[in-house]
């Protein structure tokens, strides 16, 4: 059982009484029955690479893990409905691969893609550096099929754009977490495949300048920005550490960098001319400071992994502190800059990395010891290092949890920063969906 009881980050190692491993949702549903008969709690799990140790069972050993790998089937696809059914344990690169070779594009991109699973994706409401552009994975998808706790099949799997129909009760299960039931089967929206896209890097002298850049792009571009994301020269020196095969374009080093993506669906000219254009208009007005941009699909990708490449870094250094956390785009640069203040006068000399998709208003901020502390010894600060940033999330107006979910590991954040009436009903809906507590328990409530 042991590679389905510890985290990805390896952060923690829980018990369970047994893996189940069913093939299709009649046996899901099975197993949630004789698993409500006899009180035994489960752990769905896709993937397992979620970062908030919600996919992992606790210490307590009396669970048992749900396994959804071997739903792993792409049922249909329409293309002129433009949707894709889908089982819930495919992984994420599957279904973008059954899209492409149909002419169309599955827009959810994450950098665990090739191991994490529609399943999990739903479960966390997954976002991902297509968001800016297409949504999170609630608004990817139109229908689900869900076990319920009881262990009824129900079957949600409509096509439909538009259904009014009562409660959303898709909605409920995508971001649950596997708390109130286990996802079998989705119905996920396509789109046309962009006839090019173009990336470039646009190095910049402060997060506040991204802010600008922002404006401007979004101005110039409208719907052809599909990707905006902001690293700072940190982030780029870990990964150049760790991974020196990947090519570092700017000679010059500089504080921050965008990455910038556009899409367009006339031609590739179209798309390099309006990202060239936006560019020098960006440099002339000060925004930026230098800018590389690929001029092949290779060189776009090798652009995309030094980002990627930087939880990677980070997991390769050590294990470090980190925030997941959502801001008013508007707000932004305000936070890095007291928050940065905080948490150096608090911690000196603490390495701070701090990247995301800056155009979703969504922050990884990650606190890393001072250069010559371990890692591990460094970890005991964590509640008093969460305790300085969250707050300052909440002073910002933002949110603890931007697209990691709550898990086990944000559960007492999320009573510190969420209102009793709104907990309340969180509870109501829990005890309405899930009376014998068995989906999941001890995450997020
Ligand atoms: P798991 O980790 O297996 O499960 C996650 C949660 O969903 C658990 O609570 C589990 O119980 C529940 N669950 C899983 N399957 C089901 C199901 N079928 N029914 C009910 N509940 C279920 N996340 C982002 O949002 N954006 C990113 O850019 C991003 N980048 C990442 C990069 C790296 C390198 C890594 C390791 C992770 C990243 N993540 C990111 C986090 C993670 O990949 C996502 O949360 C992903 O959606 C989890 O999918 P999974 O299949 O691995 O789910």
């Amino acid at each position: 059982m042991a590679p389905f009881l510890t985290d990805w980050r390896g952060r923690f190692t829980g018990r369970a009484l047994a893996v189940l491993r069913p093939a299709d949702p009649q046996q899901v549903a099975q197993l949630v029955q004789a698993c409500a008969a006899h009180r035994v709690p489960l752990v769905p799990q896709g993937g397992k690479t979620g970062l908030v140790l919600g996919s992992v069972p606790d210490a307590s050993g009396n669970a048992v893990v749900l396994s959804l790998a071997r739903l792993n089937r792409v049922r249909a696809l329409d293309a002129l409905n433009r949707t894709i059914t889908v089982d819930a344990g495919c992984i994420l690169q599957t279904i973008q691969e059954a899209a492409a070779l149909e002419g169309c594009l599955f827009p959810l991109s994450l950098a665990a893609e090739g191991s994490c699973s529609i399943g999990g994706n739903l479960s966390t409401n997954a976002g991902g550096t297509a968001v800016l552009r297409y949504g999170n994975t609630r608004e990817l998808c139109l229908g689900l099929e869900v076990v319920t706790a009881q262990g009824e099949i129900w079957n949600g799997l409509r096509g439909l754009r538009k259904d009014n129909t009562g409660y959303d009760l898709r909605d409920l299960f995508i971001g649950a977490e596997g708390t109130l039931g286990v996802i079998t089967g989705a119905v996920l929206r396509l789109f046309p495949q962009p006839k090019a896209s173009i990336t470039a890097l646009v190095a910049i002298g402060a997060p506040r300048q991204a802010l600008d850049l922002l404006t401007l792009a979004q101005e110039r571009c409208g719907a052809s920005l599909t990707g905006f994301e902001l690293m700072s020269d940190f982030c780029l020196r870990l990964v150049g550490t760790h991974f020196p095969s990947l090519a570092q374009p700017f000679v010059t080093r500089h504080p921050q960098y965008v990455l910038l993506e556009l899409s367009s669906s006339e031609s590739e000219q179209h798309a390099v001319g309006l990202l060239e254009q936006t560019i020098a208009d960006a440099i002339a007005q000060d925004i930026a400071d230098d800018a590389v941009v690929a001029t092949s699909v290779g060189q776009s990708l090798a652009l995309w992994q030094l980002r990627e490449h930087i939880p990677l870094a980070q997991a390769a250094a050590g294990k470090n502190i980190k925030h997941d956390i959502a801001l008013p785009v508007s707000r932004i640069a305000d936070f890095i800059d007291s928050t940065d203040v905080q948490v150096l006068a608090a911690y000196p000399g603490c390495q701070l990395v701090c990247f995301g998709h800056v155009g979703d208003g969504n922050l990884h901020y990650n606190v890393a010891p001072p250069p010559g502390t371990a890692h591990e010894d460094f970890l005991a600060n964590q509640d008093a290092i969460n305790r300085i940033v969250h707050d300052s999330v909440a002073a910002h107006a933002g949110s603890i949890s931007a697209e990691h979910g709550i898990g086990a590991l944000k559960r007492d954040e999320l009573k510190r920063y969420r209102s009793e009436v709104e907990l309340n009903m969180m509870r109501a809906i829990k005890a309405a969906l899930d009376p014998l507590g068995i989906m999941n328990p001890g995450k997020i409530l």
